[in-house]
């Protein structure tokens, strides 16, 4: 396994490998890896791509800086677990190489609209205006000829595919499934944060998701949506948003929206002093 920290000394790596045909597999992360992580890693691998993992993690995008601090950081850690992986090459840059002299290298000026609000852009401003910030970045050293990333980001998810669209990159983006724990609970580099008695309830996110599902077809968006926030609560879970949404637009539905042919729950409760997110595909 190949570890850089500069952007040159990657990009000439890089070249070489597209030189001898081989295509390039990316997973961006924040490191702190678990099976989520480690998911798309082994899909890239095994679709035969030479697989680049970076581990930034990214202050652009975080709205509190308490939550930058707080976040679990292991990089000793993830090498071993990248190793033992069999990934090709691994990413860890410093700040300066991502925003060298501080300067913002995006040159986009893809307007989020509502995307950029709504959902996880509401209770976190700036959040993926910051996340825009470093994926074209990334995508910019690395030129990936496929990109993967995870479901459970699914606002991310969608963002990144219109800022793909909006550059005209030539690379397939996929999203692949949430990977969880045997209690349901969605893994989540967050989740180390968490106590055994605290994952315990915090595994009440998916059986909330879950029993909503199954009363879409019976019942209206608000009245699941009531219960759940009341179940979740009892819990001792504090919600900030709970919502059925189009899977395409992350447009809220309610009763009146008609009908789409994606649905979505999505969620982000706090589970006493660590937030988490959630989702589950309703159609
Ligand atoms: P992060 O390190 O949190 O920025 O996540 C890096 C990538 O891993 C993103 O594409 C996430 O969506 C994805 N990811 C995080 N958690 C999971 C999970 N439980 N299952 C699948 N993918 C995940």
């Amino acid at each position: 396994m190949f570890l850089f920290k500069t952007v040159q000394g990657l990009r000439t790596y890089l070249d070489e490998v597209r030189s001898r045909g081989e295509t390039i597999g990316f997973v961006p992360t924040m490191g702190a890896l678990h099976p989520g992580h480690e998911a798309l890693i082994r899909h890239s691998i095994a679709e035969g791509h030479h697989t680049v993992v970076s581990i930034y993690v990214n202050p652009k995008q975080f709205n509190d800086p308490g939550d930058l601090e707080k976040y679990p950081r292991d990089p000793g850690r993830d090498l071993h677990i990248l190793n033992n992986l069999g990934c090709q090459v691994v990413f860890l840059p410093g700040d300066e190489e991502v925003y060298p002299a501080g300067e913002d290298r995006s040159v986009s000026y893809l307007d989020l609209g509502k995307l950029g609000t709504t959902l996880e852009g509401a209770f976190r401003p700036g959040h993926f205006e910051g996340m825009v910030k470093v994926m074209e970045r990334l995508l910019d050293i690395v030129e990936p000829d496929y990109l993967w990333m995870g479901q459970k980001d699914l606002q991310q998810l969608i963002i990144v595919e219109k800022l793909i669209r909006y550059l005209a990159l030539d690379v397939k983006l996929e999203g692949r499934p949430i990977v969880r724990e045997e209690s349901g609970l969605a893994l989540s580099s967050r989740n180390v944060r968490l106590t055994e008695a605290q994952k315990r309830k915090a595994a009440g996110i998916f059986q909330v998701l879950t029993e909503a599902r199954g009363q879409y077809e019976r019942e209206s968006p608000e009245n699941i949506k009531e219960k759940a926030m009341e179940t979740l609560e009892n819990r001792g879970l504090r919600v900030e948003y709970f919502e059925f949404v189009d899977g395409h637009t992350l447009e809220l539905l309610t009763g009146q929206n008609g009908k789409t042919d994606s649905v979505f729950i999505v969620t982000a409760v706090w589970c006493d002093e660590v937030r988490l997110i959630d989702n589950i595909r309703v159609l």
